[in-house]
């Protein structure tokens, strides 16, 4: 009866030490993102706003995208569109090619992993380096990311150590690292000090900006307006990857518009404080045209989202600004991990996107959620995830994927609440499981008992006590 999350989830819980400490690391997130909005007295006012807003513009989409993308041409810089992720990836690597790229540097950008971008570029001899420090890491190790926002939280300093050392990153960088610290090189290797190994990937990374032959970013928002892109960054990637090469690229899913620079600010003021629980995000950086003889490009991609944008139960999915604080307030992402889930992107927002994606392959994740409503309430745009999830549930048996098991036990609770006579002999016979041994019921239920002890059946029901109760007052 287990679901492929269930069976993930299993293993991951085993680990008890790394489950506590991804579920209390992601909580005290939460904890600064609601210090956060605290400290910001018309922030209710800004999360309904900034709904509309996205409401506004991916319902007026077509209008704003040719907007932005006249004013980007406008602007020097040279637009193009993907319908698909082939599409997107035959576009960037005929840019790639034209210019003759041997290496492109690039900032984190989930439409990338989204579309299989690296893979594809390497398969063609191109050399891809990830520059957010989390994601060069999960690179490094062969492992996609566990989280959108902090992709290698999972990862402990111990394990960096040995994935720079096995890369050569310390023995190349290692000493001038550890003199930069004025520290000792044998003692900061054997206690992986985080800032030596930091230290370690800035040099590492700074070969990487110096070599490049093209930058890539995403975008987190699209200015219709003005036809430029904001980058928001903590690590100053995004700059270091655009200043350097010549060639700049933009990726870009078509829901990232947002009309102006009023809307913009609303979603500046909300998006770091909700996901990271930070003020603002330690970089912002506006690109709008290319540099003195470079070049700028900017892919516009839809990859199903105009799909998405169709679908009456599901379109708001198209409003999510990947901040990840659903992923953070969410009990089932802290307690079973991000590799959990099947698709790319865990937690609530992956949950749908997975089954807007391919519902065959993503099903499982279904039952990842307690419908507790967390990720409702702490959603800077007001995605209602849960009751997406809620609608999903309710379409699996129709997409042929509701569990058989559930589903009989569903069609008999349906019958005994359909029949009173049912329903008062089963709760008479119930307190009989009070003395089935344990192994029984366990291997009955199977994972729905699994960590659980079987609660014991009252041996009177509310209903018969009820009726005594006024059986009781009559005869006084
Ligand atoms: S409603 Fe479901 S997906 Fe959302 S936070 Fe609660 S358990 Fe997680």
């Amino acid at each position: 009866m287990s679901t492929s999350h269930a069976k993930k989830a299993n293993e991951f819980v085993k680990l008890t030490d790394v489950v506590d400490r991804h579920d209390a690391t992601f909580w005290s997130v939460r904890v600064k993102r609601d210090t956060m909005a605290h400290e910001v007295p018309e922030w209710e006012n800004l999360r309904e706003a900034a709904s509309l807003i996205k409401k506004h513009t991916v319902t007026h989409l077509a209008g704003y995208l040719e907007k932005f993308a006249a004013n980007a041409e406008r602007n020097g810089v040279k637009v193009h569109w993907a319908n698909d992720a082939d599409e997107y990836n035959a576009i960037v690597l005929d840019i790639l090619k034209d210019h003759g790229v041997k290496k492109v540097v690039k900032s984190k950008s989930m439409l990338t992993e989204e579309c299989g971008l690296n893979d594809s570029l390497i398969a063609h001899g191109i050399d891809v380096v990830e520059t957010d420090l989390g994601e060069r890491i999960l690179q490094l190790l062969g492992v996609p990311p566990s989280h959108i926002v902090m992709p290698a939280i999972h990862i402990t300093r111990e394990q960096v150590l040995e994935c720079f050392r096995g890369h050569g990153i310390i023995q190349k960088h290692g000493q001038v690292a550890a003199d930069s610290m004025h520290g000792d090189l044998k003692t900061l290797v054997e206690e992986a000090d985080p800032t030596f190994l930091t230290r370690c990937a800035r040099y590492h990374l700074r070969d990487n900006f110096m070599t490049a032959d093209c930058g890539m970013t995403g975008a987190n928002f699209g200015v219709a307006d003005t036809g430029e892109v904001v980058v928001c960054t903590n690590e100053g990637n995004a700059d270091m990857s655009t200043s350097i090469p010549p060639l700049h690229i933009v990726s870009m899913g078509i829901e990232k518009l947002v009309p102006d620079y009023e809307s913009l600010a609303v979603f500046q003021r909300l998006l770091a404080r909700n996901g990271t629980g930070q003020p603002t995000t330690v970089y912002t950086s506006h690109f709008r045209k290319p540099r003195p003889e470079c070049e700028m490009h900017i892919v516009l991609v839809d990859n199903g989202r105009s799909d998405i944008l169709g679908n009456e139960d599901h379109w708001q999915t198209l409003k999510c600004m990947r901040c990840g604080a659903c992923m953070n307030t969410c009990p089932v992402y802290r307690r079973s991990g991000g590799y959990s889930y099947s698709y790319f992107i865990p937690g609530p927002i992956g949950v749908n996107l997975g089954m807007l994606r391919n519902s065959d392959a993503h099903y499982g994740n279904c039952s990842a959620c307690s419908l507790c409503c967390s990720c409702d309430n702490v959603c800077p745009v007001k995605v209602d995830f849960s009751t997406q999830i809620y609608k999903w549930r309710q379409q699996l048996d129709g997409m042929h994927h509701a569990d058989p098991m559930k589903k009989t036990m569903s069609e008999g609770m349906k019958v005994m609440f359909d029949h009173p006579a049912i329903y008062t002999t089963a709760l008479r016979l119930a307190p009989v499981a009070n003395v089935l041994p344990s192994w029984l019921t366990g291997v009955a239920l199977g994972a729905w008992t699994y960590g659980h002890t079987m609660p014991k059946f009252a041996k009177k029901s509310f209903h018969q006590l009820w009726k005594e109760g006024l059986k009781d007052n009559k005869d006084e």
